[in-house]
């Protein structure tokens, strides 16, 4: 079990709905010594890669990708939510449904800060149907850039999109893949990841 496991062991709670509030250390109050640790470990896992930026979206996503972008010593750009339909000139768009939220929310990124010499790392919080990542990668790949791979933090192994993102090709590493839990008995199981986990 890696570092990330136990700790989730220790202080994740399993929610009805198939929720994991990990808002004790990562979501809402937050560890910055763990955040480190996933910083410095996305780093192992993708320093062979030649990245330029590390791309999140906000908000749980941006505090994890900065300590990436450190260890990358590269600028992290985040996608921003907006409510309004009228985003004026020179952003990049996309549309994404909020799996916690119940909602969909516009992304946007400025075309200043991504174009087609980047080569970038994708960074973010949770996996769980995919559509905040598919944003993500529409929004690099209107931009012209290059996914040079995927981090998440947590994985809900049972839900469709890591096999989505899996299937497209990308190279997606998640620290932690969840492969059951269960709200009555607070019990959470992860996916054997081989020693890699
Ligand atoms: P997806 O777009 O993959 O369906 O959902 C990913 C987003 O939803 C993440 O960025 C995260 O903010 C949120 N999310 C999904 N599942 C969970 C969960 O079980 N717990 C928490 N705290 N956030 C989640």
């Amino acid at each position: 079990m890696n570092f990330l496991e136990e700790r989730i062991l220790k202080d994740g709670i399993v929610k009805e709905g198939n929720v994991l509030k990990v808002d004790s250390f990562l979501n809402h109050q937050m560890d910055i010594e763990l955040l480190d640790r996933i910083g410095e470990e996305f780093y192992n896992r993708f320093k062979d890669k030649n990245i330029t930026k590390v791309l999140t979206i906000e908000a749980s996503g941006i505090a994890i990708a900065c300590f990436v972008a450190k260890y990358f010593n590269v600028p992290l750009v985040f996608a921003k939510k907006s409510k309004s339909v009228n985003i004026d000139g020179d952003m990049y768009v996309a549309e994404i449904e909020s799996f916690t939220h119940n909602c969909k929310n516009q992304v946007i990124v400025s075309q200043k800060f991504l174009n087609n010499d980047d080569h970038l790392l994708i960074i973010d919080d949770f996996l769980a149907n995919g559509c905040a990542l598919q944003g993500l990668i529409s929004i690099s790949e209107n931009a012209g850039a290059t996914i040079e791979g995927i981090g998440i933090v947590i994985e809900k192994g049972f839900q469709i999109g890591g096999k989505v993102i899996r299937n497209l090709g990308y190279h997606l590493e998640s620290l932690a893949i969840v492969e059951s839990m269960d709200a009555s008995t607070s019990t959470v199981i992860f996916r054997d990841q081989g020693g890699n986990g």
